[in-house]
């Protein structure tokens, strides 16, 4: 059998996929973009040599990236999305129906059109009037905008090397800020709690100089390094733990208890960010 060996990024690991198929292989002008089926995961997209998402279990993180922000808020109408070509967040953005506006802002448009003719569930909100595509730099779309009218910004990068590190930098973070309202969040994966500890901790530690709010949660997820990934959610005022609606879409693992439990207790953000953290 044939296998796709993917080199986990900033960790001394290698995880080996058998693969029943190589469906699509090709170069965009950023990376390059593989398609393959595997008989438990079904079909994977696979960016530069790194699993972005499988059949099988991609709602685990496109739910948990989206809707803990979106439930933490009461009325959430504009939305920006940075990354996610393959379309999964913008889906599950559009399952709430205060959603008017959703700008989904993505560098490489080869992978919205993979995705949409690969992966159709997944990219089936992408073609609604609300979204507004715009190829470019998330970062530069960011730092341009000149107004503070967004509810939610939601960060679906791939892992924080080559031209997705310009969506981690202290200058993002406040131009972030600048675009959302006074009630407005935003959210990042920010890797793997196990593998990239010392990420984790950066990232909280950028974000707290920028917003007064800042806070990190955890979602299981079996494809990506380390199976255990961090969210850092940030905001001028409003607490992300609570949730300020009622759960009114379909979801597959989101709700309001696992919206509780995912954050990581007071004990051990504590510990997580005086670096004693023991594992
Ligand atoms: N959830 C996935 C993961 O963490 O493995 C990421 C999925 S999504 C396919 C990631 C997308 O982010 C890619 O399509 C990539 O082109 C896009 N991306 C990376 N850096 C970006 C940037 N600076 N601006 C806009 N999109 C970016």
């Amino acid at each position: 059998m044939v296998k796709f060996f993917e080199k986990a990024p900033y960790a001394p690991v290698e995880y080996a996929y058998d693969v029943e198929e190589i469906l699509y292989k090709g170069k965009s002008k950023f990376q390059e973009i593989l398609v393959i089926r595997n008989e438990y995961f079904g079909k994977m997209l696979i960016l530069d040599d790194v699993v972005q998402l499988t059949e099988r279990d991609e709602f685990f993180y496109h739910e948990m990236l989206t809707h803990v922000v979106m439930h933490a808020l009461q009325h959430p109408k504009k939305i920006i999305v940075i990354g996610g070509g393959d379309g999964g967040v913008v889906r599950e953005v559009l399952k709430h129906k205060t959603v008017e506006k959703v700008f989904f802002v993505e560098i490489d448009e080869e992978v919205i059109n993979i995705s949409r003719r690969f992966f159709p569930a997944v990219s089936s909100g992408v073609e609604d009037p609300r979204v507004e595509i715009k190829i470019m730099d998330g970062a530069e779309f960011i730092t341009k905008r000149k107004t503070s009218d967004i509810d939610a910004i939601i960060i679906d990068s791939t892992d924080i090397i080559g031209f997705a590190r310009s969506l981690f930098t202290d200058e993002f973070f406040v131009s972030v800020k600048k675009c959302l309202t006074d009630e407005g969040m935003f959210v990042t994966h920010t890797e793997s709690i196990h593998f990239h500890k010392d990420m984790v901790i950066e990232i909280q530690e950028m974000l707290k100089k920028v917003f007064p709010v800042v806070d990190l949660y955890t979602a299981p997820i079996a494809t990506y390094p380390g199976n255990w990934w961090a969210f850092a959610v940030a905001s001028k005022k409003l607490s992300p733990r609570e949730t300020r609606r009622k759960l009114e879409i379909s979801t597959k693992y989101y709700d309001e208890e696992i919206h509780r439990q995912a954050f990581l207790t007071g004990r051990l953000y504590e510990r997580l960010m005086q670096r004693k953290l023991e594992w």
